[in-house]
């Protein structure tokens, strides 16, 4: 029952510093070539930059939709078109450390509780856009136990992160505290 879940407010404060942290950041540097796995960069030619949601965000009672921008490139070899590295899983809508809580909640809560708690933690997410995610899971997540609930590692590095950073953040760090690969 998700009323009787009490949340120490600076788990929102957390969440909403991890987030707004990442909001508007110009992803760009390219991965190998997925297809034709060519790592040369010098076959990637520009091709757009793509504006993405990361997270729709509740402060003070409004929503706020924070996006990033990724680069995408065309492999010169193959023709495919090749997406800079970015806190996004492969077929998804939002950011990737929203998609780890919502998917590390409902593994406990209904979909409706996790919704609820979700906006608790100052996240706005439909219940639909939790089954989605919760379905198709195809990645895993380390989960931490803090007063009660299993929250993302990756929410939690982020949020650590942008607190020890001083404004000097990289997309590199942001990818590794996200678990993604940087090499
Ligand atoms: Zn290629």
């Amino acid at each position: 029952m998700t009323n009787r879940i009490v949340l120490s407010p600076m788990f929102g404060e957390l969440i909403i510093t991890a987030l707004c942290g990442v909001s508007n950041m110009i992803f760009l540097d390219p991965p190998p070539c997925p297809i034709c796995h060519n790592a040369s960069r010098k076959t990637l030619v520009d091709h757009d930059t793509l504006k993405r949601r990361f997270a729709t965000v509740i402060i003070g009672g409004e929503k706020i939709r924070l996006t990033v921008s990724v680069k995408r490139y065309i492999c010169k070899q193959c023709g495919h078109v090749v997406s800079a590295r970015s806190p996004f899983y492969p077929n998804t809508r939002l950011g990737s450390p929203v998609v780890d809580l919502a998917i590390s909640l409902a593994s406990r809560y209904s979909f409706y509780q996790t919704s609820q708690i979700m906006e608790m933690l100052n996240i706005s997410i439909s219940r639909s856009a939790i089954r989605t995610l919760a379905q198709n899971r195809e990645w895993n997540i380390t989960t931490v136990p803090l007063s009660g609930l299993l929250l993302p590692a990756s929410l939690l590095s982020l949020g650590t992160l942008m607190n020890t950073s001083h404004g000097r953040l990289t997309h590199e760090d942001v990818l590794i505290a996200c678990g993604f690969s940087t090499e």
